[in-house]
């Protein structure tokens, strides 16, 4: 028999998690307005709202936490993570940040402007949120596939080379990059193919614009490719990830995902320049050039990380413990996204909830009931999440309403993930019941979902 993908780790440490009964999870919910971002942690039994900065550190990284250097200029730690950058990555310029979207706060407050356009792959939601801030507009050219849940195609990330083009001719003399998101979270943690990559960069190349990754996940992506496109099947995920990001001129990252630390972010940069200009705003709003918002044991941490989240067999347990949940959840009779993508499993409340409105936020609903039935917490991926349209603001109903369940990484072991399975089989089958959904009494002017408050419809 093949023997299965065990882990290459084993646990030193545990952490206890809280059950509750139904009872209190309705009253909890309830007091939460809804919204699974107001409940408090000891009230969620598995918590599967985010694969970002859950992750479990290793004894390396811990141990790297008591040699941090925390001097305020120089310290050992800044070099100990621009080697790790370089060596892994390929970027001989870098800035340290606080997370991801500070990491595009800077760098766009160096690049985007007034009236430009920015296209890319379904761009994540803090990114389009910077965009949008600064009356700049994303222009999503990912392929039509991507949001077809039952469509194999193996790399449904790719950007459209034709809808790209298109934005590039009419819109050439506003475009300050384009933005690939390796992996795709928005079109469900789906890959971009190593000949897309290419592509998009001849494609910038051809209209003289830079290319930038969102890289928050570089590294499931690097596995995906290995194990998805033909020529890379012999090729290491080392020498993957360097091809990767000869295609890229900047990367921002959100090192909380593929880096496996709690907080931190980094711009890597090629070019001196945008250096240059990105380093003033890294100052006003994150830090000196050599700390930029961590402290410098995170930073140790942080390039720990890089090496260990790059290494095969734990991609491959990572990425197979996500396909043990797809799994389980198709034999199940559960709808959800095709093939699986890197972090999480996205589930299909249109299909579940299709007896209710639309406009009452079918993926919320599922996301509480499956609270509701069992303590696990998913997050909305859908209307709440898409927010409203900035001129018209009307609520934008996107093609998908997904409940997303993404996994921490090194975190939970398969009988949780079963656990998660059979609750969710539970809401499925009465799902019938369920009759109707919410409507909002409170919401932010921008990225709303974190803090909406909801009633029931
Ligand atoms: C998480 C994430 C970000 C933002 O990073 P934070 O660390 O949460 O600020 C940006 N892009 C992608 C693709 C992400 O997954």
């Amino acid at each position: 028999m093949k023997l299965p993908y065990a882990e290459p780790y084993k646990i030193k440490m545990v952490e206890n998690i809280s059950k509750s009964t139904i009872e209190n999870r309705i009253e909890w919910i309830k007091n939460a307005k809804y919204n699974l971002f107001n409940l408090k942690s000891n009230q969620v039994f598995i918590d599967l709202l985010t694969d970002s900065g859950t992750g479990a550190m290793s004894d390396k990284q811990w141990s790297e936490i008591m040699l941090g250097d925390e001097s305020y200029a120089g310290a050992s730690s800044y070099f100990k993570l621009k080697n790790a950058i370089s060596d892994i990555l390929g970027f001989p310029y870098f800035l340290p940040t606080h997370q991801g979207r500070a990491a595009e706060n800077v760098l766009f407050s160096a690049l985007v402007k007034k009236g430009d356009f920015v296209p890319g792959n379904a761009h994540f939601d803090t990114t389009k949120g910077h965009i949008e801030f600064r009356k700049a507009t994303a222009v999503d050219c990912t392929i039509d596939e991507a949001y077809d849940i039952e469509n194999l195609f193996p790399f449904k990330g790719n950007v459209n080379l034709n809808k790209l083009e298109a934005v590039l001719k009419e819109h050439k003399n506003n475009i300050p990059f384009i933005i690939i998101t390796i992996t795709c979270n928005s079109a469900g943690g789906q890959p971009v193919s190593m000949q897309n990559l290419r592509d998009v960069k001849n494609l910038a190349d051809k209209y003289n614009k830079i290319v930038v990754f969102d890289s928050a996940r570089f590294a499931e992506n690097a596995y995906l490719i290995k194990t998805r496109e033909a020529e890379y099947k012999d090729v290491s995920i080392r020498d993957i990830v360097k091809e990767m990001f000869s295609y890229a001129d900047v990367m921002t990252m959100s090192s909380k995902k593929d880096a496996i630390v709690n907080m931190g972010g980094f711009i890597g940069i090629k070019d001196e320049e945008i250096f240059k200009k990105a380093t003033v705003f890294n100052i006003i709003f994150e830090g000196y050039i050599t700390y930029g918002g961590m402290s410098g044991r995170d930073m140790n941490a942080l390039a720990q990380g890089l090496h260990e989240g790059t290494e095969f067999y734990y991609l491959e347990s990572r990425i197979n413990q996500v396909k043990f949940l797809g799994d389980k959840l198709v034999e199940f009779g559960v709808p959800v996204q095709k093939p699986f993508g890197g972090h999480a499993i996205f589930v299909d409340a249109n299909k579940i909830l299709q007896h209710i409105p639309v406009e009452q936020y079918r993926a919320q609903i599922l996301a509480v009931e499956l609270y509701i039935e069992a303590g696990v917490r998913g997050v909305e991926i859908g209307t709440l999440l898409a927010d409203r349209d900035p001129i018209t603001k009307k609520d934008r109903y996107p093609k998908n309403e997904f409940v997303r369940l993404a996994i921490p990484r090194r975190t939970y072991t398969n009988n949780h993930i079963e656990y998660v399975a059979v609750a969710l089989a539970n809401v499925l089958n009465r799902s019938k019941k369920i009759t109707s959904g919410y409507k909002i009494i409170s919401e932010a002017p921008i990225m709303r979902h974190f803090t909406v408050e909801l009633e029931k419809a």
